[in-house]
């Protein structure tokens, strides 16, 4: 069983973004970049089934800027067997994604698809429902649990109120929520090894989709300042200054 896994290259989540001075974007020179965290976690999952003997290979793919390659050599060192890079310097909107992700797809023939339920640069929580679409694929969005058995995947999804769990048939598009797994740290020799293992770099222009935004960015801005809070001495006070404030 192959299992593909797209990996986005995003802003570090310990990293305190800033809003470029013309508010066209975030400034992103000299800033750490890493795996999409949504992304590592569907990487431990794949990496977790290969070592199970449930999966037989497992394919990282990333589309973007050359660095991205770098995100693609994470994941090889948590245990991936190979890594395909699509080049641009654009920044394709999730559509554009799912129809590049859908090109490679045709080519591999992965059994399963895992990947991020959301890429915390732009939280579009896209991709993975709008590559379903475009494949006729099942989908099992917000996995938190996946058992793979006789060509189903049985998924439990993280829904409003609680848990729901799917079986779907494979070929199926899982993405992953926080609480599937904790993807390991590479240790130093499977860095090391990493090395070795295959990035296969392509063009991205050279799979005939069409890489245009549908969407104009008007402007970025901070969030606004917290305001400070106080402290009260008694329930009471509490509720008194709710009152004032109009909240009760
Ligand atoms: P999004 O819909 O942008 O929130 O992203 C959801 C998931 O789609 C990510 O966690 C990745 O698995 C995948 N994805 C999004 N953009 C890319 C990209 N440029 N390269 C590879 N995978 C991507």
């Amino acid at each position: 069983m192959k299992i593909l896994v797209p990996v986005k290259r995003v802003v570090d989540y310990n990293v305190k973004v800033r809003v470029k001075s013309d508010q066209s974007g975030v400034d992103l020179a000299n800033v750490k970049m890493s795996m999409n965290p949504f992304c590592e976690i569907a990487v431990e999952e794949a990496v977790r089934l290969f070592e199970k003997g449930v999966a037989t290979e497992v394919v990282v793919v990333s589309i973007g800027v050359a660095q991205a390659a770098e995100t693609i050599r994470t994941a090889l060192a948590m245990g991936a067997d190979r890594g395909i890079l699509l080049s641009t310097d654009l920044d394709p909107e999730p559509l554009t994604v799912a129809k590049l992700l859908k090109a490679v797809i045709d080519e591999e023939k992965p059994n399963i698809v895992i990947m991020g339920k959301q890429a915390i640069d732009g939280d579009n929580n896209a991709t993975g429902q709008m590559l379903a679409a475009l494949l006729d694929w099942p989908q099992a969005t917000f996995a938190s649990d996946l058992d793979i058995a006789n060509n189903k995947a049985k998924v439990t999804r993280e829904v409003d109120g609680g848990l729901q769990t799917l079986e779907v048939n494979l070929p199926a598009i899982v993405t992953a929520d926080l609480r599937l797994n904790e993807p390991r740290f590479a240790s130093l020799p499977n860095i090391m090894k990493a090395k070795r293992k295959p990035i296969d770099i392509k063009e991205a222009s050279s799979y005939g989709v069409e890489i245009k935004s549908h969407l104009k960015v008007v402007k970025v801005v901070e969030p606004p300042k917290r305001e400070g809070g106080s402290k009260v001495e008694s329930a009471q006070e509490l509720v008194s200054k709710l009152k004032e404030a109009g909240v009760l």
